[in-house]
């Protein structure tokens, strides 16, 4: 009997400490669910998509037009004329289309269909800028459209930009903000109030030290971009909170253990 009630509490604490580790990790969706048909990275269908599958997050990336509108879109410039963004206008962006049809939305687009999202959050990463002025104005404008939108808890925000990051946290001292560019060990990260480091596979394979370094400062750990089982297995192991991918179907089945 006495053996019996032993082994039955080593396999309870087996599975509870399973369950706790495949549980901790969560899925951040990439650009958006935007690998699946009907879809485009950053397009408002890769934020349904992302939120139909239940993604902990579906990340975006903002870019500011020169007359001041938060667009979201990832690359510097954008096709077909290779505009960049900051130096053209919204009514120019505007009407430029996605892969899957759609045109390049505004972030108040984003914020709009988000509102109907109730089962992710939105990761919004800040581009890097020409001047820390423009990232200022883009950090501003971003922080207060998120509050008039009422979209205050379902939102984190990550920068490249150290500026960026800087401003985030001093316009949205509530909210999660994340760095990730790689450079700054956790200590620097707790110094300047981040809630935790989103580094590239890469960079954390190098320093592993840095998930233990980081947890026990209390931050979080986003690794990204997560695309393989055995990468998404590595992290896992090695107690990320948060992985970010373009495959979140895949991620979600590595962490049911299949
Ligand atoms: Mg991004």
């Amino acid at each position: 009997m006495k053996r019996k009630t032993l082994t039955f509490i080593a396999l309870s604490v087996l599975v509870a400490a399973t369950s706790t580790l495949s549980a901790k990790t969560k899925v951040i969706a990439h650009r958006g669910y935007w690998k699946t048909d009907g879809s485009a990275q950053n397009s408002l269908t890769s934020l349904r998509k992302a939120n139909a599958i239940k993604t902990y997050g579906s990340e975006l990336d903002v870019w500011l037009s020169t007359d001041g509108v938060p667009v979201v879109t990832h690359d510097r410039t954008i096709t077909p004329n290779k505009l960049v963004i900051e130096y053209t206008p919204y009514a120019v962006l505007k009407g430029i289309k996605l892969l899957n049809g759609e045109t390049v939305p505004s972030l108040q687009e984003y914020l709009t269909v988000a509102k109907q999202c109730q089962d992710t959050k939105l990761i919004i990463e800040l581009k890097s800028h020409s001047t820390p002025e423009k990232e200022t104005r883009l950090a501003e404008k971003v922080v207060e459209m998120v509050k008039l939108n009422g979209l205050e808890n379902k939102v984190e925000y990550i920068a490249f930009s150290l500026h960026m990051t800087k401003e985030l946290i001093r316009l949205a001292p509530k909210a999660d903000v994340f760095y990730l560019n790689g450079d700054l060990s956790p200590q620097e990260l707790k110094a300047i109030g981040c809630a935790g480091l989103d580094y590239h596979l890469g960079v954390m394979q190098k320093n592993e030290n840095w998930f233990k370094e980081a947890h026990d400062l209390g931050l979080k750990v986003n690794i990204w971009t997560v695309n393989t089982r055995e990468d998404m297995q590595y992290c896992i192991d090695k107690g990320a909170d948060f992985i970010t991918t373009d495959q979140p179907e895949l991620l979600q089945t590595v962490l049911k253990g299949n």
